[in-house]
Order: C-alpha cells, then sequence, then structure tokens
C-alpha cells in the first residue's frame, strides 16, 4: 500500500528496509540467547538517525514527515521489533524536548538525542501504578534554585543505558517533569527486569535518591507534566502502532511461506485446507485495515491536525489485530509454531508484549470513550 508516499518517504522506508535486513537481521538469535543488543548494533541504529526523521533541522533533525518515522518504524519491527525500542523511546524523550523545553534546555539535549550522540529515557511509570498521575510517588521538593528528587520508577526502557532522562514526580502544584542527567549521583539503576518478549532491551528500575536537580531542567512549567505526558504519549503510540504493523506483516508473511512449504500428501496446506485458507484471508484483513488506519492517523499528524482520540483506538485496533495475526500464524505453524526454532514463537510474545506498553487497551478505551462521550 503505498498512500501517494513522496519520493523521500520511499526512499526512507526503502533504505531502513534494507539496513534492518542486512544489520539487524543476523543478530536476532544472539540477541535472543544473550538477552542483550549488542552495543555497535545499538550505536548503528542511533546512526541511521530515525529517532530525528520528523524534527526540526535546526535541532539535529531531518526535517523529514512523521509519515516517515513511521514507515521506517514499521521496517525495523517487520525484522525486529525490540530495536525500534531504542528509536522510539529517544525520539519520545526528544518530542518532549522540543514540544514543552526551554532553548537552554534544546540546546543542551535535545541536538544529541536527533544526532544519535545521547540516548534518553522517559519515566513515569512507578511500582504501584502506570496509568494513573495520582498515584505517583515520586516527589521533588524546592531547595533554593535546585530541586531535591526522591522516588522510585519501574520498568523503565533504557534506564541504565540513557544519558538523560525525563522523570515525572509530584511537587507542589502537582505532577512535574524533569530533565535528570543520568549522571547525577542520585540517579541508581536498579534491578534489570526480565520479560515475556523484549529480552535485549535494556529496562528496569531507576532510584532517586536525593537527587539534585538544577530549577532550569524543568520541562514545561511546574505542574504541568500531566499534559506533558498526554501530549508525548500521542506521539509515541502512533509510533508504537508502526511496530505492530511491521510485527503483523512478518507474522503474516512467515504463516503464507509455512503454508506453501508443509505439505499434506503431496499438497500445500494454504492449497489445500479451506481452514488455513480462512486463516490466512483473515490474517490479510487485519493488516491491511491496520496499515490503512496506521497511515491515516499518520497523515493526520503531518497536517497538524488533533489525533488525541485517534491514537487511542489505532493503539486498540493495530495491538489486537497484531497479536491475533500472531496467534493465528502460530496456528498455521501447528506445534512448529510453538518451537523456538521458529520466528513465529518470538513474533507471537512480541505481540502481546506491545499490546500492553505504552498504555493498556484499557486505558486507551476510557480515553477514546471519554472524547466520544464530549463530541
Ligand atoms: C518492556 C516495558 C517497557 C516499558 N517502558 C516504559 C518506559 O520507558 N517508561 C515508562 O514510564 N513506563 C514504561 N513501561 C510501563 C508501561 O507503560 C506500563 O506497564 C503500562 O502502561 C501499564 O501500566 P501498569 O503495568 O502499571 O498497569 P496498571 O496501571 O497497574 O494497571 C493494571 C491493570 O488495571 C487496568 N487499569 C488501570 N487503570 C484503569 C482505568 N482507569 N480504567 C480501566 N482499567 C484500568 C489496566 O488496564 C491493567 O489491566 C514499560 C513496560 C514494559 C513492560
Amino acid at each position: 500500500m503505498d498512500c501517494n508516499f513522496t519520493e523521500e518517504e520511499l526512499n526512507i522506508r526503502n533504505t531502513i528496509r534494507q539496513f534492518a535486513r542486512k544489520e539487524i537481521a543476523p543478530f536476532i538469535d544472539q540477541i535472543e540467547r544473550e538477552k542483550k543488543i549488542p552495543e555497535d548494533l545499538i550505536q548503528k541504529i542511533m546512526d541511521m538517525k530515525i529517532t530525528g526523521l520528523p524534527f526540526p533541522e535546526k535541532w539535529g533533525g531531518s526535517e523529514a514527515s512523521f509519515t516517515s518515522l513511521l514507515l521506517a518504524i514499521e521496517e525495523m519491527s517487520y525484522v525486529y521489533l525490540p530495536c525500534m525500542f531504542y528509536a522510539v523511546v529517544s525520539a519520545m524523550t526528544a518530542y518532549g524536548f522540543l514540544n514543552y523545553a526551554s532553548d537552554y534546555l534544546k540546546e543542551k539535549y535535545l541536538k544529541g538525542l536527533l544526532t544519535g550522540s545521547l540516548k534518553g529515557a522517559w519515566a513515569f511509570t512507578e511500582p504501584e501504578t502506570g496509568s494513573d498521575p495520582k498515584q505517583l510517588k515520586a516527589k521533588a521538593v524546592k531547595d533554593g534554585n535546585d530541586w531535591i528528587l526522591n522516588g522510585t520508577k519501574r520498568f523503565i526502557t533504557n534506564s541504565g543505558i540513557a544519558d538523560i532522562a525525563v522523570i515525572f514526580a509530584l511537587t507542589e502544584k502537582g505532577v512535574t517533569a524533569f530533565a535528570v542527567e543520568t549522571q547525577n549521583p542520585g540517579y541508581i539503576v536498579g534491578k534489570r527486569e526480565e520479560f515475556l518478549a523484549f529480552g535485549g532491551t535494556d529496562n528496569g528500575d531507576i532510584i532517586l535518591e536525593d537527587a539534585r536537580i538544577e530549577g532550569e531542567n524543568i520541562l514545561g512549567e511546574e505542574g504541568q507534566g500531566f499534559n506533558i505526558l498526554l501530549g508525548v504519549e500521542v506521539f509515541a503510540k502512533v509510533v508504537s502502532c508502526a511496530g505492530n504493523v511491521g510485527l503483523a506483516q512478518a507474522a503474516l508473511d512467515y504463516a503464507v511461506q509455512y503454508a506453501k512449504e508443509k505439505t499434506h500428501r503431496g499438497v500445500p496446506i494454504g492449497l489445500k485446507f479451506q481452514m488455513t485458507q480462512w486463516n490466512l484471508a483473515t490474517m490479510a484483513s487485519k493488516v491491511a485495515a491496520s496499515r490503512a488506519f496506521l497511515y491515516s492517523v499518520g497523515a493526520k499528524m503531518d497536517k497538524g491536525e488533533n489525533v488525541f482520540a485517534e491514537s487511542a483506538l489505532l493503539k486498540i485496533f493495530t495491538g489486537a489485530a497484531a497479536r491475533e495475526v500472531a496467534s493465528d500464524a502460530v496456528q498455521v505453524h501447528g506445534a512448529y509454531g510453538l518451537s523456538k526454532e521458529y520466528a513465529i514463537e518470538r513474533i507471537y510474545r512480541e505481540s502481546k508484549f506491545n499490546e500492553v506498553v505504552l498504555g493498556t487497551s484499557e486505558i486507551q478505551r476510557v480515553v477514546a470513550a471519554n472524547a466520544l462521550m464530549k463530541s
């Protein structure tokens, strides 16, 4: 589906497609085994400057369209979803700086995030909540011009490798977003988490122990943190849905390939069994619908339209579609679909994973339904 993409968008898609297939694919087994993405591969991903695609040149971006970023993430995720996570987390951190930070903070951090010399982290979730800002426990108190930050953040991607983290904490005026350098002696990397999937990504706790933050290192104003969170999550959510589309396409392609190769009494199962054909056709319809929905939201973002409610619908739809397509693809593979020898086993785990992170489907339904009720 080409949706009248510009030549630049098609070139970006092609470049990232080749990069992912040549540079990332050969490492997948090693990463899954060792649960670590090699440092030089992370650097290569950062060097592709995917993060900076839709950002202004002034701050080190490429001034490409937002759609270009979606196409790049879709291609990366088609090959290996976990690798796109680095780009997404750095991009959302950069998006936070671009839209809410002072020029002083942009100069200090945004350029580095967009050119690949700095890695970012975005830390909202805590041991007791990932959905409700009212339950945040991390606190910041004023000390002269500085802030003193204490608390624990959980499930934070890039927690151990980031250079700069945006940390959400409560102050007297509400949730506030702080830019915290990870070299700060009060920034302590806690236990690393192991998950159903994404074994190679860096994820874990951040413990803030009397971290002293300069007064200038606030994004927006004191108390504006929740709005910043919502604004950045729209961007990140749509980008993560490009991951769902890439993943679903990969699941479909593996299923079709298997249905051609696996024979029953000499005939490929994809030609012989109507149930297998049913599965393949259903999967293909969900992939096509997800992709069309993704590109339409991308086009609206490129026009500067507000997609707050639509981003929630997109996450609900593409998240479920990717999981269902991956599940059906396992089914087409039979017992081999459960074997670690086959990529579809990993893709199935990744699909469930991507449905939960960046806001569960229940929260997305709350957002979408509230918007409907206000319309
Ligand atoms: C690998 C990984 C990477 C992550 N990276 C980051 C990161 O970089 N930064 C970050 O801040 N977080 C990160 N997270 C956290 C992730 O975004 C949250 O886990 C997710 O948003 C869900 O939050 P929770 O687990 O605390 O669920 P909870 O908020 O505790 O919810 C538990 C259940 O209750 C439901 N629920 C909660 N509130 C409502 C409601 N109002 N209405 C209906 N149902 C509700 C939820 O849908 C869910 O089913 C990451 C998580 C993982 C697994």
